[in-house]
């Protein structure tokens, strides 16, 4: 079976529409037909100050979250980054790797530093995505399911994987990304250019899946929408019909074609009523079933140790070929 990795960051109470269409239902999919590691990553929350007792509970909700959209925990090793010290120390052994410049060109830490000003950002803000290659590479990874922002990132985790076998020998799984087109970026709805984002979207733009149905349908009505009153599909012109067009047929099944044809000469208030609807009863099965499992910390809890038990014992192999590769001494 080829093998699947990809993480989440807890760094909010719930995971959002954009996560859910763009990685975490494919996450389900997946787990079907490969070898699958998910992970919830608390060393990438921390990038960003984080309150310790928000980091615990979010971990904890993160994970839950998983497991109610649909993770089985028999099928998919789901764990806790934190709890495999190797994702570090590979991290270490790949930073030493990695250019100046070559990190310097990520975007997304252009963007996420931007906040807050360049200068003021954590130096792990910045080696965020050789992290994230460690994550992966540490799994021998073939596939890893995510949203177009994190292109750039799998693109430095291939260049690294290539730069360490080259220099040091055959060691890892040139991993690809997984990204389906149709739900590559879900937009803010406020923002209709902008990604949603856990850490960026104001609450009105983002729809949470954890949200009771009342806000959630409220923030749908009062997405903004583009001039004219047509439902088409057009990025450049219609960005916010063109998100909701998106939303809609990701979450029904029903071509955007279709969509179109059915709703024309209706105006807005239908279709939105309808994208509603469909976001809704996507997301209370997961909330209740989130909700459920978070009544029962010590049961979450052993899930997830059996998931870093699974972890460790594939992120060891490979960190111990590292270590030996790269020329460190074994220990007695
Ligand atoms: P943060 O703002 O803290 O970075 P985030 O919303 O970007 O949070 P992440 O935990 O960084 O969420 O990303 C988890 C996964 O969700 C990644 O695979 C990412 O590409 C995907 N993803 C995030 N936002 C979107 C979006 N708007 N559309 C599609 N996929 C997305
Ligand atoms: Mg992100």
């Amino acid at each position: 079976r080829p093998r699947v990795l990809s993480g989440i960051q807890p760094t909010a109470d719930s995971f959002h529409l954009g996560n859910y269409l763009g990685a975490v239902r494919q996450w389900v999919t997946l787990q079907e037909t490969h070898d699958a590691f998910y992970c919830v990553v608390d060393l990438h929350a921390i990038t960003v100050p984080t309150e310790p007792a928000a980091l615990r509970r979010r971990s904890r909700v993160a994970a839950a979250q998983l497991f109610a959209a649909g993770l089985d925990p028999e099928r998919s090793t789901v764990f806790v980054q934190s709890h495999v010290r190797e994702h570090t120390e590979l991290a270490w052994v790949l930073n030493c790797l990695t250019g100046m410049g070559e990190a310097a060109r990520m975007t997304q830490f252009k963007d996420k530093s931007a906040k807050f000003g360049e200068s003021a950002a954590s130096v792990g803000l910045f080696t965020y995505p050789i992290l994230q290659a460690a994550d992966i590479l540490l799994y021998q990874a073939d596939s890893v399911p995510v949203g177009a922002d994190q292109k750039q990132h799998l693109e430095l985790t291939r260049d690294l994987a290539q730069r360490f076998n080259h220099r040091f020998g055959d060691t890892f799984t040139l991993p690809a990304p997984h990204i389906l087109k149709e739900v590559e970026k879900i937009t803010d709805l406020q923002e209709p250019t902008a990604k949603m984002s856990k850490s960026s979207s104001s609450p009105a733009g983002i729809l949470d899946v954890l949200e009771q149905p009342g806000p959630l349908r409220k923030k749908v009505m009062r997405a903004v929408t583009d001039t004219g009153s047509e439902i088409a599909f057009d990025e450049e012109n219609k960005p916010g019909i063109s998100n909701l067009l998106r939303i809609h047929s990701a979450l029904t099944g029903a071509p955007i074609s279709d969509l179109v044809a059915r709703f024309e000469g209706q105006g807005y208030g239908a279709f939105k009523k309808e994208v509603a609807e469909a976001v809704v009863e996507t997301f209370t099965p997961i909330r209740e079933r989130t909700e459920k499992l978070l009544s029962d910390e010590a049961e979450l809890d052993r899930l997830l140790s059996i998931g870093a038990g699974r972890a460790r014992a594939v992120a060891q192999e490979t960190m111990a070929q590292v270590r030996d590769r790269v020329g460190f001494l074994p220990t007695a």
